[in-house]
This record gives C-alpha cells, sequence and structure tokens, in this order.
C-alpha cells in the first residue's frame, strides 16, 4: 500500500489497532477464565466489556475517514496474544501465575496506548478533532486498564507470589 498522506497513515494505523482489538476480544476471556486472583478476573471482564466499546469507536472512525476494518493484520498483536498465551498454558503456582499473566496483560496495554496515542496525534494534525476525540476516549481506557493492573500486581498478587 502506498502511503502519501497522513490521512492514509492514520487509516492504516487504526485498521492495524482494529486488529488488535479483534483479537483481543478472544484473548481477554481466556486470560479471564486463567486468573486465580479474583480482582484480576474481574479486571480483564471489566476491560472487555471496555474493548467492545473500543472497537465501536473505531467503526465510529474509520466511518468518518469514508473508510471501514479490514486489510491490515496486527502481526505485533499477535504475538503478543502468542506470549501471553504461553503463560495461560502454564500449570504452577497460582499466583505466580497471575503475576505473568499480568506481565502479559501489561505488554498488551502498552502497546495499545502507543497505537492509540499516535493515531489520535495524527487525526488532531489533519484536523479531525472528531477522529481524536474518539481515540482520546479509548486511550484515556487503555490508561486505567494499565494502571488497574499496576495496583492489582502491588495490593494482591506479588508479594504472594514471591512467598511461592
Ligand atoms: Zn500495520
Ligand atoms: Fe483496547
Ligand atoms: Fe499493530
Ligand atoms: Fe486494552
Amino acid at each position: 500500500m502506498s502511503l502519501e498522506t497522513m490521512q492514509e497513515l492514520l487509516i492504516h494505523q487504526l485498521k492495524d489497532i482494529y486488529s488488535a482489538e479483534q483479537m483481543l476480544l478472544k484473548a481477554l476471556p481466556k486470560m479471564q477464565e486463567k486468573a486465580s486472583t479474583e480482582e484480576l478476573a474481574t479486571a480483564f471482564g471489566a476491560h472487555l466489556v471496555e474493548t467492545k466499546n473500543q472497537v465501536a469507536r473505531l467503526d465510529q472512525a474509520l466511518k468518518i475517514l469514508g473508510e471501514q476494518p479490514g486489510g491490515v493484520k496486527c502481526k505485533a498483536m499477535e504475538g503478543l496474544i502468542a506470549e501471553a498465551q504461553e503463560i495461560l498454558d502454564e500449570d504452577g503456582n497460582e499466583t505466580v501465575i497471575d503475576a505473568g499473566i499480568i506481565a502479559a496483560a501489561q505488554r498488551v496495554e502498552h502497546y495499545e496506548i502507543a497505537g492509540y496515542g499516535c493515531a489520535r496525534t495524527f487525526a488532531r494534525r489533519v484536523g479531525r478533532n472528531d477522529v481524536a476525540n474518539l481515540l482520546q476516549e479509548t486511550l484515556d481506557e487503555e490508561g486505567n486498564a494499565d494502571k488497574i493492573l499496576t495496583d492489582i500486581a502491588e495490593t494482591w498478587v506479588n508479594a504472594q507470589a514471591a512467598r511461592a
């Protein structure tokens, strides 16, 4: 694909994130199921609900730009989810596994934060504040999800895992 304008780059990035979010819709329930710490399972459930709204926002953003999802696969998220799956496939100490799941999930959130942050900035640059505002809403949710994971690790999981 040829990239002549920043709007074309923005569209490519939105399609990439769309692909990533689709993979997460499938991965988050698995992470929720494997999590032993109740707070962690609850957090994944809540983020799944947010993720569905994020997909709707991306649909809306692409529509505003006269586009629709499809044609781009996010290879990075495929890899991040494959790494998360390695943890999910392990047996062992439940809390140690929870700490590993959190580490994998935070990699995912940080990737999303980078993607939405850049796309938001590109949208502003091309004068699409309507798209930028949609992306900012999601960016705030991703930041919050990351913070919640840190809080759960620090409050519940890490101390117990370190005793194993
Ligand atoms: Zn891409
Ligand atoms: Fe997301
Ligand atoms: Fe990607
Ligand atoms: Fe997320």
